[in-house]
């Protein structure tokens, strides 16, 4: 049986998005013979998910809770995708977040939206951007670390970062990954 990554939205993101995502990855992925579903119902923030008085999300705590609702084997990966800001541990904005050989991933759109080099929203670009970012943090749940190869598993601090970073995984963590994917299935 095939690995599979469950792109699961949490409250409200556009499905252009979710169709396109689901197709970059299976693209990028069908080399490990991952297949991508999108999980139909989202996931409804739950009241101490948000943080009023900051206006941001608590992403640590959502990535616990889909952890822990995502009653799948261990080898399925979940994805969760939020069109709003979120923020970790150290209080600090962030792309996404996930743990190290886990099961699931968490990725925000929102900041991949911004700053757009040519000063208008470039659909493209952006879309680009979410790819990278959902690529990298599912790289970690496979057991992959921060790479400083020209690599997608490279940090990326800003969206500067996001772009210089190419979508395809180094050679180095190419091979780790299929061992990994290899040893899960
Ligand atoms: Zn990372
Ligand atoms: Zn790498």
């Amino acid at each position: 049986m095939k690995t599979v990554v469950f792109i699961q939205k949490i409250g409200e993101v556009d499905t252009s998005i979710l169709i396109r995502l689901k197709k970059n990855l299976s693209w990028l992925f069908k080399k490990f013979a991952l297949k991508v579903e999108i999980i139909p119902n989202a996931y409804s923030i739950q009241g101490d998910e948000y943080l009023e008085a900051e206006r941001h999300y608590d992403g640590e705590l959502i990535l616990n809770r889909l952890e822990n609702n995502f009653k799948s084997t261990i080898k399925n990966k979940l994805l969760g995708i939020i069109d709003a800001d979120i923020k970790g541990i150290r209080k600090i904005h962030l792309f996404g977040l996930s743990n190290l050989r886990s099961s699931c991933a968490l990725i925000s759109i929102d900041r991949l939206r911004g700053s757009f080099c040519n000063g208008y929203e470039d659909q493209a670009l952006f879309e680009l951007r979410i790819l990278k970012e959902a690529t990298h943090e599912l790289g970690h749940t496979f057991g992959l670390d921060h790479c400083t190869n020209e690599c997608v598993m490279k940090y990326s601090n800003n969206l500067e970062d996001v772009d210089k970073k190419p979508k395809d995984f180094c050679q180095v963590c190419f091979q780790a990954l299929k061992k990994s994917i290899k040893t899960r299935n």
